[in-house]
């Protein structure tokens, strides 16, 4: 669907036409230049050879300070997305199952779809803020089940597990055997502050990004926190494919982490503006909609629309947005991406509710 929606856009802009897009989780925001200078620097040093393919101890050094772990723990990964892919293909096989709380990130199921390993998705529902049921999760956990993906918090709806979730989650995975992979891409820019898995047990698995903390997407920098073993074979499937992530990106990261406090406090910031100035507009109309607990999503619901029509409707007016089929079944959902300045967010949501009503 995206794919359409990217060149319909295309379409309309080639016909002089101004999108305002909504429709992907891109920061608008550039990268710090102290992290930009940071990477030039490394590159003049001659830091562009082939290197470690765990990543350079000195920032896993760093991670393991910031999240109180053992830097033996830590692989640094081209982007998180390589390291939630390679967490699955080395851990479950065909026949096996991950259970993943849906509205999810569309890239947890087309891994699992490619790799042959089937999705069992628990539907959470606007109505009670999106919240996880505890029993129903485990109710889906069969002798095939392997892991449950967490997404805290989550890409589209941008709500937070709460720490009695968590807990409970934790419990009834310890009890049967299941791994947490907890993607936690947004966290550190979360309004309201969440547990790391890693808090309850550093048995499970922690996946997190550089991409939206430090507007770093281009960067393709992330890193995953898990035992010893699965680190060693993540290492030899980066030796076989990526060999390493370029050094002097590394360096960018160790610089990004020396400003981590000052930059992610200022995107927190902007993006709290920005999810209070969506929700006063979108309050005007009659969509449904929970209040963002972090950036960057709000994940309407209108029970009238078919929302796969409604984006190209709306795009003929100028304005981009997901459908909620884009993650799992919610036809009558939206995702807007406050990834835009105010300006735009102003005049793309008031035309927004124009047409919604
Ligand atoms: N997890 C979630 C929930 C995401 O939304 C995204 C990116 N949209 C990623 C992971 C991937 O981030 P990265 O750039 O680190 O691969």
């Amino acid at each position: 669907m995206l794919y359409e929606i990217n060149e319909k856009i295309i379409e309309l802009e080639r016909k002089g036409k101004k999108i305002i897009k909504f429709h992907i989780g891109d920061p608008d925001q550039d990268t710090d230049p102290r992290i930009i200078d940071a990477a030039l620097k490394a590159m003049k040093q001659g830091k562009t050879k082939y290197s470690s393919a765990m990543g350079e101890k000195d920032l896993r050094d760093a991670l393991a300070e910031i999240h109180g772990v053992n830097a033996d723990n830590i692989i640094i990964t081209p982007g998180s997305k390589w390291a939630i892919f390679s967490i699955i293909f080395l851990t479950l096989e065909k026949g096996d199952n991950a259970i993943v709380p849906s509205p999810h990130w569309i890239s947890y199921e087309l891994i699992l779809k490619k790799l042959g390993i089937r999705a069992k998705f628990l539907k959470t529902e606007i109505d009670s803020e999106w919240k996880i049921d505890v029993g129903k999760l485990e109710s889906l956990i069969d002798e095939k089940t392997k892991l449950i993906i967490l997404n805290n918090p989550n890409n589209p709806t941008s709500k937070v597990v709460n720490n009695n979730t968590l807990e409970e989650i934790v419990e009834i995975a310890n009890n049967r055997g299941v791994t947490i992979l907890s993607d936690e891409t947004y966290s550190e820019i979360s309004f309201l502050k969440t547990k790391c898995i890693l808090d309850f047990d550093k048995n499970h698995i922690l996946v997190n990004s550089f991409s939206k903390t430090f507007a770093m997407t281009g960067w393709r920098m992330g890193y995953a926190i898990l035992n010893e073993e699965l680190k060693n074979k993540m290492t030899k499937l980066n030796q076989i494919t990526i060999t390493n992530v370029p050094v002097f990106i590394q360096e960018a990261a160790i610089k990004a982490l020396e400003l981590k406090k000052e930059i992610s406090r200022k995107i927190k910031e902007d993006y709290q503006k920005r999810a209070e100035l969506a929700c006063k507009i979108l309050s005007k109309s009659k969509l449904k909609f929970s209040r963002p607990d972090a950036p960057f999503y709000v994940f309407p619901r209108c029970e009238e629309i078919d929302s796969e029509k409604f984006v190209f409707d709306l795009l003929e007016k100028g304005v981009a947005i997901t459908p909620g089929t884009s993650f799992g079944d919610y036809r009558d959902c939206f995702r807007i991406s406050l990834t835009r300045p105010d300006d735009e967010i102003k005049s793309g949501l008031e035309k927004l509710v124009e047409v919604i009503g």
